[in-house]
C-alpha cells in the first residue's frame, strides 16, 4: 500500500490524473515563504478537479503549498469554520 492511500484512506483519488498542474513544475505550488502564489493559483483556477484537491488539503490537514488554489492559511481558516459548525456531543446526564 503507498504511503498516500494511507493517508486518504478508501477516498477516490483518481481525480489526481484530471488535475491542470500535472507537469507543471511543482516548485510553483510550493513557493517561499511571502513570494507570490499567483501563478499557482491560477493555474489551479481553471482545474476541473479543484474540489477534490482542495477537500484532500483539507482533511489530510497538508500544511504546505498551495492546494485547490488556496493556501495553507485559506484552509486553516476552512477547516476552523467546519470545527465551529461540527455538532456537538451531547453527554447524557443522570441524576444519581
Ligand atoms: S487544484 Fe491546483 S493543485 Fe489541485 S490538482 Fe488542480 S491544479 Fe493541481
Amino acid at each position: 500500500m503507498e504511503a498516500i492511500q494511507l493517508i486518504f484512506g478508501e477516498h477516490d483519488m483518481t481525480w489526481q490524473k484530471r488535475a491542470n498542474c500535472m507537469g507543471v513544475d511543482p516548485e510553483l505550488f510550493y513557493p517561499e515563504r511571502g513570494a507570490s502564489t499567483k501563478e499557482a493559483k491560477s493555474v489551479c483556477k481553471g482545474c476541473v478537479v479543484r474540489e477534490e484537491c482542495l477537500e484532500y488539503a483539507i482533511i489530510t490537514g497538508e500544511k504546505f503549498g498551495i492546494w485547490g488554489g488556496m493556501s495553507e492559511r485559506e484552509r486553516r481558516r476552512i477547516r476552523r469554520a467546519r470545527s465551529l459548525i461540527r455538532p456537538r456531543t451531547v453527554t447524557k446526564v443522570t441524576a444519581s
